[in-house]
């Protein structure tokens, strides 16, 4: 138990609780109870038949653990036994009380222990239930051993003195036990401790008091010449709805007091019994017996509703706690008219976010009203299953679309046991684009991977018909050499030297020369494409809208000669639609199309170029055709290989490696380059770029 939610006497009593201390705390209490009982004696029974004290004990053992039960029965016994020697009995009968008084609270606390058991308040019905059950049926035996006492000691009417004892003792237990429990025990002091209710609380006591005071107290003025206890209820009941159990204990303790007090004063409106006083005090315990059990039961009913009240309250919470932060979305439906439709009846936050629309707008709409298409999306009918048969469905991942969302939804569908219909939904749009990324770049890199392996296995094919030339020749220079050295051994004369060695050094010598020279000029030409190459691909582009019309009628005015030697005409059919990408790198390309397109032409037939551009959704499309040889389909997909060229005589020069760059710069563009092609009627280059707004023609 937290220390906050002691209350101040439970702290105080807690302070005072060395083990001594209690049990010095209840001789005291004990003895003085046991004194205000024994005041009340009535005769010719000769023995108390007002009994606070056995309340007393009980409450004592109650709020203590079972094993400090043997020294407080004790101290109770020692007390009982002084309180009744000091009042004039002798040992024999202080020794039978005492005994009689010891064993009542012992029965008692033994029975409650067992029955209701756990922490008695008098907040539970049952504990209410065990109290009455002690007082009415533990203290109903042990009176009969008590009533013996007086009976053997003073020859009293035994069945009278075991009703007396029955009635005074029950009332000391219904009373007192509830009044120092809950006091001490339940709840804290902070209720009280507010202005408002510290008034309303003393405005009761004063009310309490002043009405008990009028019924028991003052019958003087005749105005209630007929008994009216029953005026008390409403006190009574009030004091047990509007505040606790410890208040409605408290109630009852105050107005006991004053009816008892009034009662020995011979006032008050119970004269029910005559006029012998005992007789008088057992009916106002009566009354107070049926009083304090129906406020008791009541206030306990009460407690235990508002208990449970609170607990559902803090269920509702958590519930609505856990609905409105919980990550996924949540919405809840009502099914109607066997399962046909279902209704929005709650939809949580997360909701909101993932479909971007308010709760406000979809509370009580049909989900075929506000997710128009959603049948197509199957879940209607995975809803109707999860309906039919309660077990739940995991809705798999899967594309919803209409006017308002689309997007990669999964569900996760269950049936609450009222009968309504809850998914819980992400959506996966992003999850499933990085996926298709994720594909696209892996496709990408085998593609680019396989590229690259085309580019080295090719370059090393063609890096070695030259390797193998330098190896070749430089062999016979090796070769040339031994054989001149030997020449200069056996040479006697100069002249004989000249006239064997002449044909080596004049025409071998100088050939291989020459075809080691021109092979490493080629290796030079294959390493520098290379570079070439292999830097394309590292040059940071500098995207920007490119004006097309622009940047291919300056290509033209470059290639102006080559156009003319080349007797060609080009149309061309502008204005260009723009598109976005590197300007140089771009110009690179076009302007190795039109070289490509006047290198290879067919002299049987005048050269037409014809250049234009075609957008389609987000690209411009240019194509750059000609009327030259045209490429045989089963070459076309070499031309874009590295130093591939479909005419090896070198007739017309090149490097194989302008449709290479090219492709490679249309790629880093997310572009597309291809080619339609005839031979004998031309070839068509295509190239794809991301079209830019504004440009357009
Ligand atoms: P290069 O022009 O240096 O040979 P390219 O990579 O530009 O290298 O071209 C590769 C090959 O594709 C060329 O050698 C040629 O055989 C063929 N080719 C390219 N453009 C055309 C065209 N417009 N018409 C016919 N063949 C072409």
């Amino acid at each position: 138990m937290k220390s906050s939610d002691r209350s101040l006497l439970e702290r105080l009593a807690g302070r005072a609780a060395s083990p001594t201390g209690r049990l010095t705390l209840l001789a005291l209490v004990y003895f003085l109870a046991a004194r205000l009982g024994l005041a009340f004696i009535v005769q010719p029974e000769g023995f108390a038949i007002i009994w606070p004290a056995g309340g007393v004990a009980l409450a004592a053992l109650l709020l203590s653990p079972p094993r400090q039960w043997p020294a407080m029965l004790a101290v109770v016994f020692v007390a009982n036994m002084l309180a009744n020697l000091t009042s004039g009995n002798n040992l024999a009968v202080s020794l039978g009380f005492a005994l009689a008084n010891s064993l009542e609270p012992a029965l008692c606390a033994g029975l409650m222990a067992r029955w209701p058991g756990g922490r008695i308040s008098f907040s539970r019905l049952v504990d209410v239930l065990g109290l009455v059950a002690a007082a009415a049926l533990v203290n109903g035996a042990t009176a009969l051993v008590g009533a013996l006492v007086p009976t053997l000691g003073f020859g009293a009417s035994y069945w009278r003195t075991w009703a007396y004892w029955w009635i005074s003792d029950g009332l000391g237990i219904l009373i007192v036990t509830p009044l120092i429990v809950t006091w001490i025990r339940s709840g804290t002091l902070r209720s009280i401790a507010k202005p408002a209710r510290q008034a309303e609380n003393l405005a009761w006591v004063l009310l309490l008091s002043v009405a008990a005071w009028f019924i028991f107290g003052v019958d003087e003025s005749g105005l209630l010449p007929e008994p009216h206890p029953y005026m008390l209820y409403p006190l009574l009941v009030w004091a047990t709805l509007r505040f606790s159990p410890r208040a409605s204990a408290a109630a009852l303790a105050l107005a006991t007091i004053v009816s008892l007090v009034g009662t020995v004063a011979g006032t008050g409106s119970y004269p029910l019994g005559g006029d012998a006083l005992a007789s008088r005090l057992v009916a106002v315990q009566g009354f107070f017996c049926v009083a304090s059990l129906t406020t008791l039961v009541l206030a306990a009913v009460l407690v235990e509703r508002r208990k449970a009240e609170a607990t559902l309250r803090q269920s509702e919470a958590r519930y609505r706690e856990l609905f409105e932060n919980i990550n996924s979305g949540v919405a809840v439906y009502q099914v109607i008219d066997d399962g046909r439709d279902f209704i929005f009846k709650d939809f949580n936050r997360a909701g909101e976010r993932i479909d971007h629309q308010p709760r406000a707008e979809l509370l009580g709409r049909s989900i075929f009203e506000a997710r128009p298409g959603i049948e197509q999306f199957g879940l209607i009918d995975a809803f109707r299953q999860v309906w039919r048969t309660g077990q739940p469905v995991n809705h798999p991942v899967k594309l919803y679309q209409d006017e308002r969302l689309s997007g990669w939804y999964e569900n996760f569908i269950y049936k609450l046991p009222s009968g309504e219909i809850v998914t819980v939904f992400e959506n996966l749009t992003e999850r499933k684009q990085a996926e298709a990324e994720h594909e696209r770049l892996l496709a990408e890199l085998e593609r680019k991977n396989r590229e690259l392996e085309s580019v080295i296995f090719i370059a090393s094919h063609d890096l070695r018909s030259p390797l193998i030339n330098i190896q070749g020749f430089g062999k016979n220079l090796r070769k040339y050499f031994e054989l001149l050295s030997n020449i200069l051994d056996g040479a006697d004369t100069l002249e004989t030297f000249r006239r064997v060695a002449q044909p080596v050094l004049v025409e071998r010598v100088p050939n291989a020369l020459r075809f080691i020279e021109s092979s490493s000029a080629k290796m030079d030409v294959l390493i520098d494409g290379l570079l070439r190459l292999s830097r394309i691909g590292r040059i940071p582009l500098q995207i920007q809208p490119v004006d097309m019309s622009l940047l291919i009628q300056t290509l033209l005015d470059s290639l102006a000669f080559q156009i003319e030697q080349a007797n060609a005409q080009v149309d061309v059919h502008g204005p260009l639609a723009g598109c976005r990408g590197d300007k140089n790198q771009l110009g690179q390309v076009f302007s190795n199309l039109l070289d490509n397109a006047l290198k290879y032409r067919d002299p049987q037939r005048p050269l037409v170029i014809t250049i234009a551009c075609q957008v389609s959704g987000q690209e411009a499309i240019y194509s750059v055709a000609d009327t030259g040889l045209g490429i045989p389909a089963e070459v076309q997909a070499k031309i874009w290989e590295i130093f591939r060229r479909l005419d090896e005589s070198g007739s017309v020069p090149g490097e194989g490696l302008g449709l290479t760059i090219a492709r490679r710069i249309v790629e880093r563009h997310e572009g597309r380059l291809w080619v339609e092609s005839q031979p004998g009627a031309g070839s068509c280059f295509y190239v794809a770029l991301p079209a830019a707004e504004g440009i357009d023609p």
